[in-house]
């Protein structure tokens, strides 16, 4: 049983006792003419005036200097705190109401009228166990001859702040594990920011459970309810005295450390928790592992709130993900990602107005040294920011989903390009056009739908085109990707495997799958002369496109040298600046004309 509900079931002094003690003082006349009789008239309307109010009341004078009861209700009675002492009886166990209640005499003496109402809020008993009232006091008129007088109101709030805690611990709290929930974390390392000590260190370290969706998927909400609580109970085996667990988000633990011995505390607990994760998990007729990624923010003298702590540590978790080292947090991630919001938001409306254009960079034949197409790039032109580099707005909008509208408006500028050359030239020019086609792109959009639109809106054949795709979009999504090539085979639509060496390539599905020709990476051709390793790579890429039937296009060819050992080699095409930069479209179109002639 709670304290609370023991004080509540103590037996109340009789109310016969209470009130036959706080009676006689009442009824007395101070000085008045009325007669006794009359007083006691009074005093039971009084009374009975009293008796119909909903909440405790009783009307107070001052007598001999301290505030006495002349009248209460049964309500008032009951409260159990004000009990008869002596006479006058004075009111006890309540010092902050009696506190008031002197200093409203007071006033009461000094006001020239009657004083204005007090409001208060009264705990009686502690803040666990205890009762809350407001309290209000209000001036009732001087009668001739009688000492100043108030009515003493008070209104139990105690069940309606104790609905407001419990609801707010539900809140805090996490219901599976009953441990802390994100905001009650979050309070309490805005509690430890606000109390930092140079002295002892903090931080905070997310625990992030990696493949544990694949857990709830394959063998239900309650196995991975199970793990959770598992998770939970182990995380808490590492903790040490002062440290606070939380659970963050479904999947997601929050640590509070406290480090008595600096930062190299911060890697212990990462590498205690890495160790007990990494035991299996037996569920029922399974053993599962799990792996986990942590995150870690330090907690020192600039530290922002706990909701921005939590953020940061955060961002040191999604870097944790990719790299599967514990990460932490450095001060000047916050304002990347800002900056990166910001270009989020800079994009969209580029993408909408139309301040995206693309450059056309040649690609040559090594074989016969002519143009054989070009390949389109983005160029971002932004009104105060200056020229923006594809490799910073490309990943932005893969992360925001803007790379649909813009690889579909990449498609339809670089083929509306093409249509325009072939209108020039009175006829179609005998060149092809690539464009770059993000894996993201690929996944969320109907791309093969796309492009056969755009092929017939600017009366194109699919087969001067060619898509570029990086190596990710098979990792990502094997049967979508082939599916997608396949539709894009029958509109004979080209297709390049884009930075081929940097990703990951399986080589069965090099084999199967309908790509036409391999980009090799400009890391490896670039200084191709001086290292014997990227000559190796390149003669291994080259003899593997030879004997899968590929063609393949040396990127970054910078100078003469490499354009001729390139062409040696048995490399098909090479695009690079030793050719030309990426151009806009006529001055493309004039590079062309003037190659030709
Ligand atoms: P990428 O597809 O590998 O494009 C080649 C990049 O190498 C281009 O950079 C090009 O300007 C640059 N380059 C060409 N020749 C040379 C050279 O000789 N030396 C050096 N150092 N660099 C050379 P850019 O235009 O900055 O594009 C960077 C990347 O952004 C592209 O790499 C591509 O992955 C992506 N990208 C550009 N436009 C688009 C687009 O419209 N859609 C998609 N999905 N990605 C795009
Ligand atoms: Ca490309
Ligand atoms: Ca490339």
């Amino acid at each position: 049983m709670r304290v609370a509900e023991v004080r509540r079931n103590r037996p109340a002094p009789s109310k016969e006792t209470v009130r036959a003690a706080l009676r006689p003082v009442v009824i007395e006349p101070v000085s008045t003419d009325l007669p006794p009789e009359t007083w006691v008239q009074f005093s039971r309307i009084r009374q009975a005036f009293l008796d119909a109010l909903p909440i405790a009341a009783a009307i107070i004078s001052e007598r001999d200097g301290r505030a006495a009861i002349d009248e209460c209700n049964d309500r008032f009675v009951a409260l159990d705190t004000y009990r008869p002492t002596n006479r006058p009886l004075s009111i006890t166990g309540a010092a902050p109401v009696a506190e008031h209640l002197a200093l409203f005499f007071d006033r009461y003496r000094a006001a020239s009228g009657l004083p204005d109402n007090m409001l208060f809020e009264w705990r009686d008993g502690d803040d666990v166990s205890g009762r809350h009232f407001n309290v209000t006091i209000a001036p009732l008129k001087p009668i001739d001859g009688q000492p100043p007088r108030c009515l003493l109101t008070l209104v139990d709030r105690t069940t309606e702040i104790e609905n407001a805690r419990s609801l707010r611990a539900e809140l805090l709290h996490d219901s599976l594990t009953g441990l802390p929930n994100r905001s009650a974390f979050a309070e309490a390392v805005d509690e430890v920011v606000a109390t930092v000590d140079s002295a002892v260190h903090h931080a905070v370290l997310l625990v992030d459970l990696s493949r544990f969706s694949r857990i709830n998927e394959s063998l239900g909400g309650v196995a991975g309810d199970e793990v959770i609580i598992t998770v939970a109970r182990r995380l808490i085996s590492t903790l040490r005295a002062g440290d606070l667990l939380a659970r963050v988000g479904g999947d997601e633990f929050g640590i509070l450390l406290r480090l008595a011995n600096g930062h190299e505390d911060a890697a212990a607990a990462a590498r205690r928790i890495q160790s007990v994760l990494s035991a299996p998990f037996r569920l029922a007729r399974f053993e599962v592992g799990l792996e986990c990624a942590i995150g870690c923010a330090l907690i020192g003298d600039e530290s922002g709130s706990g909701e921005e702590l939590v953020r940061n540590a955060q961002f040191a978790l999604k870097r944790a993900k990719t790299t599967g080292r514990v990460e932490v947090h450095h001060s000047g991630e916050a304002a990347c990602a800002r900056y990166k919001l910001d270009l989020e938001t800079e994009l969209r409306r580029a993408i909408d107005v139309g301040d995206l254009r693309l450059a056309y960079q040649p690609i040559i034949d090594l074989a016969t040294n002519r143009i054989s197409g070009f390949e389109a790039l983005s160029r971002w032109a932004h009104p105060t920011r200056g020229n923006i580099d594809p490799g910073e707005f490309i990943p932005v909008a893969e992360e925001a989903g803007l790379i649909v509208p813009l690889g579909r408006w990449a498609l339809d500028t670089a083929l509306s390009t093409l249509a325009r050359w072939d209108a020039l030239a009175g006829g179609p020019v005998p060149l092809t056009m690539s464009v770059n086609v993000s894996a993201i792109q690929l996944a969320r959009d109907d791309v093969p739908g796309v492009i056969a639109a755009a092929l017939a809106t600017h009366g194109i054949d699919g087969a001067r085109l060619t898509i570029e795709l990086t190596e990710s979009a098979i990792v990502q999504d094997p049967e979508r990707t082939t599916r997608a090539l396949q539709a894009l085979k029958g509109l004979n639509v080209r297709v390049a495997m884009d930075d081929f060496g940097t990703g990951y390539s399986s080589l069965s599905y090099l084999r199967k799958l309908p790509i036409d020709n391999l980009k090799i990476d400009r890391s490896f051709v670039s200084g191709m002369l001086q290292d014997r390793d990227k000559v190796a790579i390149v003669r291994a890429v080259l003899s593997l496109a030879d004997a899968l039937g590929k063609t393949t296009t040396a990127e970054g060819v910078e100078t003469i040298e490499l354009s001729q050992t390139l062409a040696a080699l048995g490399c098909s095409h090479g695009q690079g600046y030793y050719y030309a930069a990426p151009l806009e479209a006529d001055a493309a179109l004039a590079y062309w004309q003037a190659k030709l002639g």
